[in-house]
């Protein structure tokens, strides 16, 4: 099963991916956890990616469809995948095509989360309160500055890729709003149980 799971930062994407990831058995490709395993590796993507990851914006497309291309070659990718934060701009939902055209591959689901803008600066907020909570670090974007420009880059850059899926009609839309098991229920019926 290949997956794409939309939504702005703060919807949950990340939480119902890894439900996915125990149900259906295949790997959460999140381009967001690849960025800071490179940033903190100090490997030349993370050096590049560094400063405008903190400051909310979005790191080129080119980096990061090279990333995902890179991840699909490997194994574990090969029976199928859900993408958690790509693609972000129309232009990485081009190439993400292009290069499942290649591989003679299609989508099997392309799920967004629909949320309540209001809501996410909170949610955010309480993800950072659970992180520190549990002994970890807080993401270096998950404060009130970075967060209104990731908002803005979702609402410039990312949500003309739901347009862009609505027009192919491949897209499902989930109240992202609902409690957490009841979303997962929603994705699941979705995508047809
Ligand atoms: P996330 O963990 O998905 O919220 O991503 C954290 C940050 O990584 C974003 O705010 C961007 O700076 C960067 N990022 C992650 N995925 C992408 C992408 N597909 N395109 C551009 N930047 C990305």
């Amino acid at each position: 099963m290949r997956l794409i799971l939309l939504g702005p930062p703060g919807a949950g994407k990340g939480t119902q991916a890894s439900r996915l990831v125990e149900k259906h058995g295949i790997p959460q490709l999140s381009t967001g956890d690849m960025l800071r395993a490179a940033v903190k590796a100090g490997t030349p993507v993370g050096l590049k990616a560094k400063a405008v990851m903190e400051a909310g914006g979005l790191v080129s497309d080119e980096i990061v469809v090279g990333i995902i291309a890179d991840r699909f070659d490997e194994p574990d990718a090969k029976k199928g995948f859900i993408l958690d934060g790509f693609p972000r701009t129309v232009a990485q939902a081009e190439a993400l095509d292009k290069m499942l055209a290649q591989k003679g591959l299609k989508l099997d689901g392309i799920i967004e989360l629909k949320v309540d803008e209001a809501a996410l600066l909170a949610r955010i907020k309480n993800r950072a309160d659970e992180t520190i909570k549990a002994g970890g670090t807080v993401r270096a974007d998950d404060n009130p500055d970075a967060f209104k420009v990731r908002l803005d880059a979702y609402r410039a850059q990312t949500a003309p890729v739901s347009a862009y899926y609505a027009g192919k009609g491949a897209l499902k839309q989930v109240d992202g709003m609902l409690p957490i098991d009841a979303v997962t229920k929603a994705i699941d019926a979705a995508l047809g149980g």
